[in-house]
Order: C-alpha cells, then sequence, then structure tokens
C-alpha cells in the first residue's frame, strides 16, 4: 500500500507509527505480566508463549493459571508421523525454493527456526546483503508452513504483530499459498495488539475476567467454582488407517505444486523488494 514513487501515504506511515506505540506497549504489558508471576527462563520472560496462552483463551482465569503453572499446561502426544512429515516438508520446499533461486540468479540467505519476539518462524529468506543498497532491516519473508490440516490463528496474530515483513502461509493439505501482510490488515492488527495490550494489563494487575464456557473443557483450576473435572490425555494422537491413506495421497500429491508456487511467491516478493531498492 504505497503511494507511487511517492513513498508510503500518510495514511500508512501514521498507522505505522500507531502500531509501533502499541507494540511497545505490548511487549512492556507482556513482561510485566512473566515478571509479575515468575513466568521467566533464566532471567528470561516467556514473551511467545505468554501471548500464545492470552490469544488461545476467553477465560482470562485459565490463563492467567497456566502462566502462574506453566507445567500445568500439557500438550497431547501427537504420532511421530506429524513431526516427521513438517520437516520433509519444509526441507522439499526449501530444496525447490534454493534450485528456483539460483536459477534467476538471486542471490539470497535463508534461516531456519529463526527467533522473534513472539515466535519462532519455520523459514526467513532474505536477499543477500549486498542486493540491498543500503541493507534495510526488514528485507526479508517468513514462511510458515503448516504439512496438517490444522493453522492456528492466535500463531498467526502473533507473528503478524511480531514483525512487519511479509508473511508466506503454505497448507500443503489443501494446496494453499496465501500471503499475509500486516500492512494490509490495518483495521485487524490494531484492534488485535489493542485489546492484548489491554488484557495482558488486565492479568498482570489481578483484574482477570473470569468467563466460564468453553475453555472449562480441559482447565485444570480446581480452584475455580466451574471446574469441571480434568483427564490426562494419554492417548497418542493420530489417524486412523483411511485417514492416513488419504492425508499421504494428499500430502504426495500436493507437494510439487505448493513447493513450485511457494517459490514463485517468494520470486515475486523479493523482486519487488529489490526493485524497491
Ligand atoms: S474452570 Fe472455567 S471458568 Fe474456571 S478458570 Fe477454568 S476455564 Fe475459567
Amino acid at each position: 500500500m504505497t503511494n507511487g514513487d511517492k513513498g508510503p501515504s500518510s495514511d500508512l506511515k501514521d498507522f505505522v507509527s500507531d502500531f509501533d506505540a502499541q507494540k511497545e506497549k505490548l511487549i512492556g504489558a507482556l513482561k510485566r505480566l512473566c515478571a509479575t508471576y515468575h513466568y521467566e527462563v533464566q532471567g528470561r520472560s516467556l514473551l511467545p508463549s505468554a501471548a500464545k496462552i492470552l490469544l488461545s483463551y476467553d477465560c482470562e482465569r485459565k490463563a492467567r493459571f497456566y502462566i502462574k503453572n506453566p507445567g500445568a499446561n500439557v500438550e497431547p502426544h501427537f504420532d511421530p508421523y506429524y513431526g516427521e512429515k513438517s520437516r520433509f516438508t519444509t526441507t522439499y520446499i526449501l530444496d525447490h525454493l534454493k534450485r528456483r533461486l539460483s536459477e534467476e540468479g538471486i542471490e539470497y540467505t535463508i534461516t531456519t527456526e529463526s527467533r522473534s519476539e513472539l515466535g519462532v518462524y519455520d523459514v526467513v529468506v532474505g536477499l543477500k546483503p549486498k542486493d540491498v543498497v543500503p541493507p534495510r532491516k526488514q528485507a526479508t519473508l517468513r514462511l510458515e508452513v503448516k504439512a496438517s490440516e490444522g493453522i492456528p490463528l492466535e500463531q498467526v496474530a502473533r507473528y503478524l504483530i511480531s514483525d512487519s515483513a511479509p508473511l508466506i502461509l503454505v497448507r500443503v493439505a489443501f494446496g494453499q499459498v496465501t500471503v499475509l501482510r500486516r500492512e494490509d490488515l490495518q483495521p485487524f492488527s490494531l484492534m488485535l495488539i489493542e485489546s492484548l495490550v489491554a488484557k495482558a494489563n488486565r492479568l498482570a494487575e489481578g483484574k482477570h475476567v473470569t468467563i466460564p464456557g468453553g475453555d472449562c473443557f480441559d482447565c485444570r483450576d480446581t480452584t475455580c467454582d466451574y471446574f469441571r473435572g480434568w483427564r490426562k490425555r494419554s492417548d497418542v494422537v493420530s489417524l486412523g488407517a483411511v485417514e492416513f491413506q488419504r492425508d499421504m495421497d494428499s500430502f504426495f500429491e500436493n507437494l510439487p505444486s505448493v513447493a513450485e508456487t511457494t517459490s514463485l511467491v517468494v520470486l515475486d516478493e523479493l523482486r519487488n523488494e529489490m526493485e524497491a531498492q
């Protein structure tokens, strides 16, 4: 969203300035929340996890409980197939992407498992510094690769807050590749971060809102009047034989086209970046 060759429009500048001010407030509020409940490891606040918890629950008492009792937040056990599929997908897509970037003569950098303030990106792709004169901080793209059907929107929300670089979402199960840009989602992004700042402040100040309902299922706060009981999930989350066959079929069928589409999207974004210099 630019104003021809005159640079960013004043609306965009206002948005960036408003968003950056809110982000500073959010990081401060999350740090305060983590410090209040000692949600830290070796003195370092667990900001990504705190943001994840806040974005996952309507009931703020439950959110506060999991921040106060990190060991209580037990994730289900998944069939190792999911992890293996995720790793292989990233490697397959990146190997194709490297080939396509080289064919186009673009010098690039790629990082995997790249840490940001509010999460860990699957992949970060950027131009080699020599192609960006002067070097710019945001000359990068982020890729989030989903080999399975689920797509946690709280994670997408955190990544949109964390960085303004384009976020490329890759969904192999449905053959979908899409690009999200914070600047194209201005009303959504501002409302999201303002609500999150208010939520973090409420929790840090002990003014959390208790909301019984859907969140009570699997909540472990036994001291709450609405506690319904909790059962440890010992079984492994896995696919049945028919679903497994369907999953493998769609996986191998979709992966080549998804890898090519992802490469084309990345090439397009990097070319735009080079032209913008
Ligand atoms: S039992 Fe329900 S109301 Fe109570 S803390 Fe848990 S989710 Fe909230």
